[in-house]
Formats: C-alpha cells, sequence, structure tokens
C-alpha cells in the first residue's frame, strides 16, 4: 500500500520521515458530513505543520491537491478524487491564548470548540462559531457565517503553506473574505490564524450560544446526514424561498431528499449516493430558473469525477 504512495513523492526517501497517517484508495465521502461518495485516491492526514510542509516539500508537482477539514461543506463524487487529499487534523497546531481578545488557532480545530474556549477565556464576538459544524480552515476559505457573523469579522491574519512546502502569512484584508467566497487559491493550504473577539461577560456569550443553539435544533433537520445550505442566498432573495415558492420543497432523487424542515437543506434517507445528492440539486436550480429566471449557485463543493 504505502509503495504505492511513493508514486507522488519526487523524493521517496522523505517517507520514512512523516509522522502522519497515508493511505491509498481511501473512502473518504463516509467521513463527510452527507455520508455520501467516493474515495480518495491518496490521502495524508498531516501530524503537525513541518509534517505537512515536508510531504508537500517532496510531492511530485503535477499531483492535484486538495485540502480538507470535517468536510462539512463537501460532497465528493461517486467516482472518488484523484490526487492527494489532505484532511487537516483537530489537533493540528493547536490554539495559543496572545492576548486577552487574541487567539491564534490551528486550522484543523473545530468552530465549536474555539467558541467553548473563548466562552472560558470571556472573549465575546466568536459566539457564532458555536452553529457550525466545520474546521477554522473550511470556515475561513468560504467566510462561513451565521446569525449576523462570519469569519471575516474575526480573523486578523492566515498563515498557510503553498503547494511546495513553503510558509506564508497574509493579512484579512488580502483574502477578499466576502459572501460565502474568499480569493484564497486551492493551492494554498491555511495551517492556522490569528482570531480577535472582545471582552465580553461570560454570561453573555453563554446567553447568546445558547440562542444559537436552540435556534437551530429548531430550524434545522437533526438525525440526518446533510451538508448544511446547499445554495447561497443572494442579496435579493433567500434559497430556501425560491425552493419553496417553485414547488420543489418536497422533491427527492433516489435516496436524497429536500428537507423537510428546511427546503434549503438536502438530507440523506439512509442510502444515497453523491450522485443521487447533485441529481436532486441540479433539478432544483433547473425548476428555480424555469419559474423566476434565477441561477441558484451550489453552497456545497462539489469534489471527484463521476462514477
Ligand atoms: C448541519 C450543518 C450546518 C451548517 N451551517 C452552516 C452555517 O450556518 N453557516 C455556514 O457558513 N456554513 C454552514 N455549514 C457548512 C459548513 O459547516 C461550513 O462551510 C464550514 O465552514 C466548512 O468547514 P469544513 O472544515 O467542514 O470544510 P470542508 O468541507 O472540509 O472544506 C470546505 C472547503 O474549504 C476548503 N478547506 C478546508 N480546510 C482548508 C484548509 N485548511 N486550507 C485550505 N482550504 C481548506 C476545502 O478545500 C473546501 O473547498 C453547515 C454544514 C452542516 C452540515
Amino acid at each position: 500500500m504505502n509503495k504505492n504512495f511513493l508514486d507522488i513523492l519526487d523524493r521517496p526517501e522523505v517517507f520514512t520521515d512523516l509522522k502522519g497517517k497515508s493511505f491509498c484508495n481511501k473512502s473518504i465521502g463516509n467521513m463527510s458530513w452527507l455520508k455520501a461518495g467516493g474515495s480518495a485516491e491518496f490521502l495524508y492526514i498531516p501530524s503537525d505543520e513541518d509534517d505537512l510542509s515536508l510531504i508537500l516539500g517532496s510531492l511530485n508537482p503535477d499531483v492535484k491537491l486538495n485540502t480538507f477539514g470535517k468536510l462539512s461543506n463537501t460532497l465528493v463524487r461517486d467516482g472518488g478524487l484523484p490526487g492527494l487529499s489532505v484532511i487537516i487534523p483537530s489537533n493540528f497546531e493547536g490554539i495559543e491564548v496572545l492576548s486577552d481578545t487574541q487567539i491564534k488557532v490551528g486550522s484543523g480545530l473545530s468552530d465549536k470548540v474555539l467558541a467553548e474556549k473563548c466562552l472560558e477565556l470571556g472573549i465575546g464576538g466568536l459566539e457564532f462559531l458555536i452553529g457550525i459544524p466545520g474546521s477554522i480552515g473550511g470556515g475561513i476559505f468560504m467566510n462561513a457565517g451565521c446569525f449576523g457573523s462570519e469569519f471575516s469579522d474575526i480573523i486578523v491574519d492566515v498563515n498557510f503553506l503553498t503547494k511546495n512546502g513553503k510558509k506564508i502569512n497574509k493579512k484579512s484584508n488580502e483574502i477578499n473574505l466576502s459572501y460565502r467566497n474568499s480569493n484564497i487559491s486551492e493551492d494554498l493550504i491555511i495551517t492556522s490564524s490569528v482570531v480577535q473577539g472582545f471582552l465580553k461577560k461570560e454570561f453573555k456569550i453563554k446567553n447568546l450560544m445558547d440562542e444559537i443553539v436552540l435556534k437551530r435544533n429548531t430550524s434545522q433537520p437533526q438525525g440526518y446526514a446533510t451538508g448544511g445550505s446547499t445554495f447561497k442566498n443572494h442579496n435579493n432573495f433567500k434559497a430556501w424561498e425560491l425552493i419553496v415558492k417553485s414547488g420543489m420543497s418536497n422533491a427527492s432523487f433516489g435516496e436524497a431528499m429536500v428537507s423537510d424542515i428546511h427546503s434549503n437543506f438536502l438530507i440523506n434517507k439512509g442510502s444515497a449516493s453523491a450522485g443521487d445528492f447533485e441529481a436532486l440539486g441540479n433539478m432544483i436550480i433547473d425548476k428555480v430558473k424555469f419559474e423566476f429566471d434565477i441561477l441558484l449557485e451550489w453552497e456545497i463543493n462539489i469534489v471527484g469525477e463521476y462514477e
């Protein structure tokens, strides 16, 4: 198995120095929140930034690179994902309190854990993270947000590794965070970030977090595999409203269906394929286009090849 992994390294002798976990043809669809889809041709889970830098520095430059955090916003097509996929683990680069209101945080940490750390430290402004099931890296990449706040409100700067393993840093104004978007190249891996909040009483932080959790529990499907919001909202409309008004709120395809709790969420009835999700999403896009001449844009990141 490891022999195959060596095929993607220009300097295979480096392999014995790697401290992370390597896999060939590893199913990652079932690691995603949608619980559907195919395998990564090669997968590496690095132990820390130096380890990741080492493998990147020895990687054949022709190998396509994909980076993931918690795979909560990703649909991996059933035919799988060619090249090297890197999953940043939760403990990657840890968490370091820099001041009363600033924290340096590794990119694999879950948003929820950072929210809880801020509660403990009395840092406000990051409560919204309690409601997003992704990692810090995934949140920065697509400027995730909810309840009126988003990553652009808290990011000071971001550390990256380039595709050949070199460390670089960018200030928040250099990564153009906008609604569910950034200008971060797919060849850059976010390794850590400095986030900024403000001093706030613990009970006020706790109250806001409880409110967010309660709202989510009552307005989003529970107990089903889902990728969260499927389509982006637009200045003039909410995606869920267009889905309801176009008559698609009861639609399904194979084992994928529109949630009856939130029509912009697609859920897995049990054994949906990635193809079921993509077909259902495309049916909705076509119907909304037909009814309103508005083109819905996927918020879920779709990667890989068709079966
Ligand atoms: C139940 C549910 C509720 C959700 N609610 C919300 C919500 O309220 N608001 C919201 O914005 N989103 C929401 N989401 C979507 C998702 O949780 C967020 O988009 C989250 O930020 C994705 O993080 P991730 O680590 O799972 O990213 P992944 O799915 O692993 O990756 C997403 C994208 O980020 C890139 N990426 C990930 N990590 C890195 C890295 N270290 N370096 C470079 N690129 C990276 C990937 O290449 C990919 O393009 C929800 C999802 C679910 C399942």
